[in-house]
């Protein structure tokens, strides 16, 4: 099917209109007609090739949320004129150990994301939710809890899961001190992850100006990271930080603030190599780990985690014609908290 999407046709050109073909549902495919895409920072650094591995034309997206149109014959979860979401991947090989144990994100038998991963179908590259449509394996889509607004639900299948999956591994909860760097996309879910989770919360941030709203989100409190006082004041303090930083930044100054056997997690991936010191690590004993979105089973725990506790994204709906305009302000850190692009906009 001829389908509307916005494309980056190489590292340096902006995203434009790009015509692309959807499949026909197979018996276990759920076609679904996109209403709100969210605008994830790896869009960005796909777009324009910042990780080295981007295949051109990239269509970006996968914060995807929309009805279904269509299922196939074997199809059980949905029916047409059901919400449906899709997020990072659309399919894993389903049989090694990590697809065993509901981690399809680290799948060794090859898993495909949702855009520039290798499509079986087409034998090209996927293509993700700048787009009207997508059509995906129902093991792959997930359930949105009805009472969520659309919208601020969209960016929670990757920003929403990206900071959930680790702060529930290393257990953020009642009586631990967690921080949270960063007030992105990402970041702003962490704190309101963190915060439901009962933990004691502090937002780190390079823009002062965001501090009120992180104490609305749910940070218990907010420490501007140029201030070298202010972070010395917290040394030795943190059972985990949480870092969604997309930039370069000094790990070190946040390695300095865990306590024993406190944990470093990384979720943001700066373009360059973070040096850190051993000191950082050995003085006292503390761990550097990383964390990738999550399986779609703690996806789906996370929806309705989200759906239970009346848990939404704050957006700023954008038009498709606006994502390049959006990809500026995101490298100014002017986003709050997640552009959404109302698929409207490239239907009409
Ligand atoms: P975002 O909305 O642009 O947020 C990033 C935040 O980092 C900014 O809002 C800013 O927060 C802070 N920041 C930016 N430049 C900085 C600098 N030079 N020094 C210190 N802080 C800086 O991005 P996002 O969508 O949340 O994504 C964040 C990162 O996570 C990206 O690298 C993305 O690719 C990655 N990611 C990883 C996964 C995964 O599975 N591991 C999944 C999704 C995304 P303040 O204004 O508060 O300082
Ligand atoms: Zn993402
Ligand atoms: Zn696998």
């Amino acid at each position: 099917m001829p389908t509307k999407a916005y494309a980056a046709q190489s590292a340096t050109s902006p995203l434009a209109p790009f015509a692309i073909e959807r499949r026909a549902p197979t018996p276990l495919d759920v076609e679904i007609d996109i209403l709100y895409c969210g605008v994830c920072h790896s869009d960005l650094h796909f777009a324009r090739n910042e990780w080295g591995f981007s295949q051109y034309p990239i269509v970006p997206g996968h914060e995807i949320l929309g009805r279904v149109t269509r299922v196939g014959a074997k199809v059980t979860k949905f029916k047409p004129g059901d919400l449906a979401a899709v997020g990072c991947l659309v399919d894993s090989c389903r049989t090694c150990d990590s697809c065993r144990r509901n981690l399809e994100q680290f799948c060794t038998g090859g898993n495909v994301f949702t855009y520039n991963g290798p499509d079986k179908y087409t034998g090209g590259m996927t293509y993700g939710g700048y787009s009207e449509k997508v059509v995906v394996d129902e093991a792959f889509t997930l359930r949105v809890p009805k009472n969520l607004d659309p919208a601020g639900a969209a960016p929670l299948l990757c920003a929403g899961i990206t900071s959930y999956s680790p702060l529930r591994r290393w257990g953020a909860g009642k009586g631990k001190k967690v921080g949270i760097v960063g007030l992105g996309g990402l970041g702003h879910m962490g704190v309101k992850f963190a915060h439901a989770f009962g933990a004691h919360t502090v937002l780190f941030t390079t823009s002062e100006g965001k501090a009120a709203d992180a104490k609305r989100l749910g940070a218990d409190e907010v420490v501007i990271s140029r201030n070298t006082d202010a972070m010395a004041a917290h040394a030795g303090s943190f059972d985990m930080i949480l870092d969604t930083v997309s930039a370069d930044h000094d790990l070190n100054a946040y390695l300095a603030l865990l306590k024993l056997d406190g944990s470093l997690v990384l979720v943001g991936v700066p373009p360059n190599p973070q040096p850190v010191a051993a000191f950082s690590l050995i003085m006292p004993r503390r761990n550097l780990a990383g964390s990738l979105i999550g399986g779609i089973a703690e996806t789906q725990e996370m929806l309705d985690f989200c759906g239970t506790h009346n848990i939404v994204c704050d957006v700023e709906k954008i038009r498709m014609d606006q994502i390049n305009d959006a990809y500026e302000r995101m490298l100014r850190s002017d986003v709050r908290y997640r552009f959404v692009i109302d698929m409207a906009s490239l239907k009409g």
